[in-house]
């Protein structure tokens, strides 16, 4: 689990501003102290919460444009070179992206809310870029704590636009009643590497020394066409190429008018359909379980409910 965490954006620092998160490694750290007193306190329950409502999901910018991508591995395998423990702090080319908002998503009701809020928010984000493209120039290298390393943007007023269409999202979210956004101001971003990729490796390096990528300082990674955003899953199963399970996508820019695309549509059906399915198994289950109940409310015993007993004592095992 702590490996998957590891992998997950916004992987330590972020969560505790708006969701009062501790990061992974105090989790752990509290986790080993449980299993060796055995008592369970106040404060274990509270972090045991705190867990829960960590971010799972988040809206991302996938970076595309190869340029940028293979400019971004030629420092990965330089800083390697010079330092070989780093490659597990790496992020892989395939999942490059810039994050807009992170969202806490408890259940599976709650990301269909999510994609709701997401598909209605392309008409909000067409209107910020009125017809026009927006370009999202990247260059230069920076990081936070010296534990992440990111390329910045290029400063333009590109920047302010993404930030108005990263707060209009987040307006939506909320006010669908979901626990999106963080306190502190969104400060855009292309991560390539991070210390919390590798619990192991965080023991053995503290700091990413900013003189190993000194070099390119001021270089120029290229140019990304704002066309795509999508809602990805932190701790889903990532995709063969290496980037985030996408709950959904929607595009934006002047190649799409306010009408939403073919893929689109197939992920909004798609959607609908899961959520049929899953409200008549629910049906169907509650519809069993009257059937089994007697007029004085204890259980029938049907073959049926025997052999349902059984699964259940069985699923208990395998737990
Ligand atoms: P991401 O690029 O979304 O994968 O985020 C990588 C890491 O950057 C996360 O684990 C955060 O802890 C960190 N991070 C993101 N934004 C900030 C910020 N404004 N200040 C400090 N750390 C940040």
């Amino acid at each position: 689990m702590d490996c998957l965490m590891a992998e997950m954006p916004f992987a330590n620092a972020d969560s505790r501003d708006e969701f009062g998160i501790t990061s992974t490694f105090e989790i752990y750290l509290k986790k080993k102290t449980k299993k060796t007193t055995g008592r369970k306190t106040e404060e274990d329950s509270q972090t045991k919460k705190k867990k829960q409502d960590r971010p799972n999901y988040f809206i991302s910018i996938p970076i595309t444009n190869p340029k940028i991508t293979t400019g971004i591995q030629a420092v990965q395998d330089t800083l390697v070179q010079k330092d070989h423990r780093l490659s597990q702090a790496m992020v892989h080319h395939g999942s490059l992206h810039v994050t807009l908002l992170i969202m806490h998503l408890s259940s599976e009701e709650e990301v269909g809310i999510a994609v709701g809020a997401f598909l209605e928010s392309k008409a909000a984000v067409e209107e910020l870029l009125q017809g026009k493209h927006l370009d999202l120039s990247f260059q230069g290298i920076d990081h936070f704590k010296n534990e992440v390393v990111f390329v910045d943007f290029a400063s333009s007023d590109h920047i302010a636009t993404l930030m108005e269409i990263a707060e209009t999202m987040k307006k939506i979210f909320q006010k669908k009643g979901l626990l999106a956004g963080e306190n502190r101001a969104l400060k855009p971003h292309l991560t390539f590497m991070k210390l919390s990729k590798s619990p192991k490796l965080r023991k053995q390096v503290k700091r990413i020394d900013p003189k190993l990528y000194e070099n390119f300082k001021s270089h120029c990674f290229g140019d990304e066409t704002l066309y795509r955003l999508d809602l990805c899953s932190m701790l889903k199963k990532k995709q063969p190429n290496g980037y985030y399970h996408c709950e959904s996508s929607i595009t934006v820019g002047e190649k799409n008018g306010a009408e939403p695309d073919d893929a689109e549509l197939v992920n909004l059906s798609k959607r609908l359909v899961e959520n049929a399915v899953l409200k008549a198994v629910q049906q169907y289950l509650e519809e069993t379980q009257n059937k089994n109940r007697q007029a004085d409310g204890s259980p029938v015993k049907t073959e049926e409910a025997a052999s349902e007993n059984k699964n259940e004592n069985d699923s208990d095992i395998r737990k």
